[in-house]
């Protein structure tokens, strides 16, 4: 697929994207290089495959399984002295335009568990007094408990379900909600809302967290699931073509069959 957006079919195997490209293009054609600094070779990563493609959004899909990828291949294991070299997560994020690529790119963080929570600092080496999670002193303040099962998330959620009237099981790891989000039933339409809905509220959860860490500002769980309500319906009307929603219908319901 790389190849043939960037016509590298006679060029050596090991290049894989044009460096004279900008953003995310060419973010993948410093790739070879940064593992070569690190004494990976590239063809030990990266690995054909029989893909046929026909939509880009399934292409932006691949690229971001190619980075999170290299990204998983490349970790260090500071106890064995060495580069992990893990295989990459089958869950994966739904690329879908209504989403800002920012938060698309927080939510395939956050389950990955890439998200700064103290957890993985201090883990990462990173001198913080606790772990313990500032907002309830009652868990380890990792990616999971940041977003789904701190009580202040939870209400969160509890809040954006009540609008949809439906109920989506929390799962055991951002991976697998993500997971449980992408095998919910309902119309296409009705699946990229939810999804929509679902990665707004994430994301709004860990920019409240932030907000009161670092400026002070305290915001209850409602107003933050108030929030989800104005931003979601924000991202469908704006960014989907011909969406006939209306404000009032939205606020009530966001109609997802249930
Ligand atoms: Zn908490």
């Amino acid at each position: 697929m790389i190849k043939g957006i960037h016509n590298l079919k006679n060029k050596p195997a090991g290049q894989i994207s044009k460096r004279s490209l900008s953003g995310v293009w060419n973010n993948i054609a410093r790739v070879p290089i940064e593992l070569q600094k690190m004494g990976i070779s590239i063809d030990d990563v990266f690995v054909k495959k029989d893909w046929s493609l026909s939509t880009i959004d399934i292409a932006r899909s691949l690229v971001v399984q190619i980075i999170q990828r290299w990204e998983i291949l490349c970790e260090y294991d500071e106890t064995c002295d060495c580069w992990s070299y893990a295989q990459p997560s089958d869950h994966f994020i739904e690329w879908i335009h209504e989403v800002p690529i920012k938060i698309l790119c927080f939510v395939w963080r956050a389950h990955l568990s890439r998200i700064p929570s103290a957890y993985a600092l201090i883990s990462r080496g990173v001198a913080l007094c606790s772990s313990v999670c500032s907002f309830c002193s009652c868990g380890i303040e990792d990616a999971y408990h940041i977003l789904l099962t701190c009580p202040f998330a939870k209400e969160v959620w509890e809040w954006t379900f009540r609008w949809c009237n439906i109920d989506i099981p929390l799962g055991n790891s951002v991976a697998d909600f993500i997971v449980s989000v992408g095998n919910w039933i309902g119309s296409p339409i009705q699946k990229k809302d939810l999804i929509t809905i679902c990665y707004g509220t994430l994301w709004l959860i860990w920019k409240t967290r932030c907000d009161r860490i670092f400026k002070q500002l305290r915001i209850s769980p409602i107003l933050v699931a108030d929030n989800v309500t104005s931003l979601s319906f924000t991202w469908i009307k704006h960014r989907r073509s011909q969406c006939q929603y209306k404000w009032v219908d939205w606020c009530v319901c966001p109609n997802l069959g249930r």
